[in-house]
């Protein structure tokens, strides 16, 4: 498949605005073969040795890099707008995990492909995503084209977290590098308040085996922050640091309420922060100190969360 996009404004990533461009693309067998100066059609290497199986006018729009959604639960796009206008505890607890419950995989399939859908009309082309019944959004993964790092979100407050682990392992062994290297694949253990530190080092134990990252969610709320300090006298960030978590490679979504000395921790341990700015405001969990994460030299990334707690997964 050869693909022409001609005649396209194209933004440089490395920052000069000035030296934007008027520039003809090149796609063949879905990589960039070439990025050349726009040719008129009619001049000597118009259109760039066609014939192109396709031809895509870009006049007048801008062509960037695509956007990475690093925090997501596809298979929650079904439930957007369940559950609107309360704190994180009461959707969670009385709306979503009831309503969960109920979710089959060919549910989540058709959840995933919508969330994909809406992401690749939005410019992301990569998503960070956690949930269950992971094998039909990786199947929804590989169909669309988009990449994504998976995870099967897993905790032990319900008495079901070897189960899950188990399922989390089979999806790291079964779907790691698939379709082209586009699916990757990490654990995901949901919260420091709904997973045991034991069921937390177990996790860790794992993710060393399999060689895979960790993608969690990390004191998203004041409740969060007070519960870790009365269980195990520390903050959210410390309790993963004391269960092994922060010798792995991380992704910490949310971190709403962070201490100067989390920041510190999570800089020396290069965590990637996942600012979820729409989620936080929706369900009333606060906002994020990226600029002192940022003055800390943290890499913090974007993520919309699932459509319920957002109700977009537009990056923009
Ligand atoms: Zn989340």
């Amino acid at each position: 498949m050869r693909i022409l996009i001609s005649d396209v404004v194209s933004l440089p990533t490395n920052g000069n605005s000035g030296a934007k461009q008027r520039v003809d693309i090149g796609v063949e067998d879905g990589r960039i073969a070439f990025i050349a100066k726009h040719m008129p059609r009619d001049s000597e290497q118009g259109q760039h040795q066609g014939p192109w199986d396709r031809v895509i006018v870009g006049r007048g729009r801008l062509v960037l890099p695509g956007l990475v959604n690093a925090h997501t639960h596809l298979g929650m796009t079904l439930l957007r707008g369940y559950g609107d206008d309360l704190p994180l505890m009461v959707w969670l607890q009385e709306k979503m995990w009831p309503i969960e419950e109920q979710l089959t995989a060919e549910d989540v399939y058709w959840s995933a492909l919508l969330g994909i859908g809406e992401m690749l009309k939005g410019g992301v082309t990569t998503c960070g995503d956690m949930y269950f019944h992971m094998d039909a959004v990786a199947e929804a993964v590989a169909e669309t084209g988009i990449r994504a790092s998976l995870s099967r979100g897993i905790q032990d407050i319900s008495g079901s977290g070897l189960k899950g682990l188990g399922e989390a392992v089979d999806l790291c062994r079964g779907w790691q590098g698939a379709a082209n290297g586009r699916i990757t694949t990490a654990l995901g253990p949901h919260a420091p308040y709904t997973c045991s530190p034991e069921f937390l080092q177990k996790t860790a134990d794992w993710a060393a085996r399999l060689e895979v990252p960790i993608h969690i969610h990390v004191a998203e709320t004041t409740a969060e922050v007070r519960e870790i300090g009365e269980k195990y006298g520390t903050t959210p960030l410390g309790m993963l640091s004391a269960n092994g978590l922060l010798d792995l490679p991380m992704t910490a979504a949310h971190c709403v309420h962070m201490e100067e000395a989390d920041i510190v921790l999570a800089a020396q341990k290069e965590v990637r922060i996942v600012h979820c700015p729409t989620s936080n405001l929706k369900l009333g969990s606060g906002i994020a100190p990226v600029p002192k994460m940022l003055a800390a030299g943290l890499t913090v990334g974007l993520g919309t969360d699932s459509a319920a707690s957002n109700n977009r997964l537009d990056i923009w």
